[in-house]
Order: structure tokens, then C-alpha cells, then sequence
């Protein structure tokens, strides 16, 4: 009997140890926890975002799902926008913004025609890829490809879409619908760090001048004309090479 009653002594003597462990302990969480709290406050008001409150409010959660749903229709409303727009994507133009132009300035409404499409784009900061059909027989190719003719340029398309040349441009800038065709498209915050916006590289195998000497292995060595000339492959015909970055 009288050990039993011990042994209730130790146990109950436990269970005050142990609810005052949990006590302290939950003591001690508060204690964090406030801590936590007026860390966060202090965060807040040096970030100047002090709402009074950490956690946000049921109004500010609805505000931000409206925003979303706002986000969610203006994104909506650019596809729409762009579903108008035939399918027709050039190479490497899935997610991007094509430009096919031409630097000549022999045709002067072409040359006129470009620069306007360029000044455009370039107002709205937006990062594109310029194919100058001047520059390379290949661009050339492939805008009548495209296009399924002997166009002349400039000719825009985005996102893997014809948008159009100089006249349809200006009008879709006109009336709001480019702004929207853009969005989305990354900003422009440095020129292109391969070729500083030329588009172009300089061949670096035929160092511009689009071929290459191959040496003549003649036994016989009689023939005086043991170097020929041979097209580079590593350039277009004015021995350049495009741009992987921006054209
Ligand atoms: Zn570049
Ligand atoms: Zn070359």
C-alpha cells in the first residue's frame, strides 16, 4: 500500500513536471511567436508596406484575386488578338518577333516603308529579331517562302503569326492593337551582346571574304595553279554570318 502511494506521488509529481514542461513550452512558443510578429512589423515598416496587419485581410485577398482575373482576361484578350492573324511562323519565330527588312536604299518607299516598321518597334521597347534581306540571300528566301511570293519587305510577324507590312502595321499601331500583339514580348534592356544589334558577324573562318584557299595536294607539282578558291561554308555571300542572338 504504501508503495503504491509512492509510486502515485512520483506520478503525479510527473505530470506536474511534465504540464509545467509543456507550460514553459508553450511559454516559450509565445514568446517566439510574438517575437516573429514584431520582427515582421519591423520588416514591414522599414519596407514601408506596414499594413498593421501580416496576414491579409480577406479584402486584400479578394482585391488580389480580382487583380489576377483582370491579369487572366488581359492575357486572354491578346491571344484573341493574335488568333486574328494568319498562322504562318518563320524559323525560330514561335515566341518571338520577326522583321524581315532590307538596308538598300534603292527603293526608296521600301527603305521608307522599313524604317517606319523599325521606328515602331523600337518605341515599343521590344526585343525582335531584323532579317535584312539585303544582307542575306537566305532571309530573302525565306520571307517569299513565307509569304509565298516575290514580297517585298519590310514584313512583321509575331509570336509565329503574319501580321503584315508597313501599311497594316501602322494601322494596328494606330488603333491600340499592336500594343497588345507585343505584350509579352521581352523588353529590350542592353543591345545584343554578340553582335551589338548588327545582326551580322564577320565570318571569322574566311574573315569576311565568303572564300576559302584549298591547297592542291599535286604530286606531280608542275601545275603552278595548286590554289583554289572555294565558296566558305560558314558565312552567306557577303561573308557574314548571322547573328544566333537576334536575327
Ligand atoms: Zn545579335
Ligand atoms: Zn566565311
Amino acid at each position: 500500500m504504501k508503495g503504491m502511494k509512492e509510486r502515485l506521488a512520483k506520478k503525479i509529481k510527473l505530470i506536474t513536471i511534465v504540464s509545467t514542461l509543456k507550460q514553459g513550452l508553450a511559454h516559450h512558443r509565445n514568446n517566439v511567436d510574438r517575437t516573429i510578429h514584431h520582427l515582421k512589423e519591423e520588416i514591414f515598416a522599414e519596407s514601408g508596406q506596414n499594413r498593421g496587419c501580416v496576414t491579409p485581410t480577406l479584402l486584400e485577398l479578394e482585391e488580389d484575386v480580382e487583380e489576377q482575373e483582370q491579369e487572366h482576361d488581359l492575357q486572354e484578350e491578346e491571344r484573341e488578338i493574335l488568333l486574328e492573324f494568319e498562322e504562318n511562323c518563320p524559323p525560330g519565330g514561335e515566341d518571338s518577333i520577326v522583321f524581315y527588312t532590307t538596308g538598300l536604299r534603292g527603293v526608296r518607299k521600301t527603305f521608307e516603308a522599313c524604317r517606319r516598321v523599325r521606328f515602331l518597334l523600337e518605341n515599343h521597347r521590344v526585343k525582335y529579331k531584323e532579317r535584312d534581306v539585303s544582307m542575306d540571300s537566305e532571309f530573302r528566301d525565306q520571307m517569299w517562302r513565307l509569304l509565298g511570293g516575290k514580297v517585298t519587305s519590310p514584313r512583321l510577324f509575331v509570336r509565329g503569326r503574319y501580321i503584315g507590312g508597313a501599311d497594316e502595321v501602322v494601322a494596328l499601331n494606330e488603333n491600340g492593337k499592336l500594343k497588345k500583339l507585343l505584350e509579352g514580348i521581352s523588353l529590350v534592356d542592353s543591345p545584343c551582346e554578340f553582335c551589338e544589334n548588327e545582326r551580322f558577324l564577320i565570318c571569322s573562318s574566311c574573315n569576311g571574304s565568303s572564300r576559302l584557299i584549298v591547297e592542291h595536294h599535286d604530286e606531280e607539282e608542275t601545275s603552278n595553279d595548286s590554289k583554289m578558291w572555294t565558296r566558305c561554308r560558314e558565312c552567306n555571300e557577303n561573308g557574314l554570318v548571322k547573328c544566333p542572338l537576334c536575327s
